[in-house]
């Protein structure tokens, strides 16, 4: 291998500066968000940091993520118990990254590879995710949110300042 194709074929790798993420990241710039990137000190390193609002912003891979129903998601046909459990892995890493995230007060917004890659759905996924950071649109979401049936956030029944004297 060349140099360059090395320098290739590691950032494929280590998925870093991938397009999709290229694509997302100047979009949010010419929006006039500034970010920073591939934050190492926070859980999971983020793709996109952006301080001011309190929010991270992964871009994930489909196949390393395991997006169900996903046509990017298509297990080798060799070695399937390896790559189901590798993804598996991912996933649950996923989740635990996000919970820590959250209980460290950082929105988790996580938008799937497909949706930059295809342009049909680019402009209106890069714009909802423009809405979703600044605060205005509040998502019931196929991504950034916790899996359905768990809830780490309110307790709406919990008696805080119920004490009477
Ligand atoms: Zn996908």
């Amino acid at each position: 291998m060349t140099p360059e194709q090395r320098s290739r074929c590691m950032a494929a790798i280590k998925g870093k500066d991938t397009k999709p993420e290229k694509i997302v990241r100047k979009y949010l710039f010419s929006r006039g968000l500034r970010y920073r990137v591939n934050n190492r000190k926070l859980p999971g390193s983020p793709d996109i940091v952006l301080k001011k609002y309190k929010t991270v912003v992964f871009i994930d891979g489909c196949f390393w993520h395991g997006h169900e129903g996903c046509k990017y998601y298509r297990l080798p046909k060799t070695n399937v118990d390896f790559w189901r459990h590798k993804i598996a892995m991912n996933i649950a890493r996923d989740y635990a990254n996000g919970v820590d995230l959250r209980l460290a007060g950082w929105k988790v917004i996580r938008v799937w590879e497909c949706d930059i890659k295809t342009k049909v759905n680019r402009e209106a996924t890069l714009e909802s995710l423009y809405q979703e950071i600044i605060g205005t649109e509040h998502r019931s979401g196929t991504y950034g949110s916790i899996p359905n049936g768990t809830s780490i956030a309110a307790e709406p029944n919990f008696p805080y300042g119920d004490k009477k004297n």
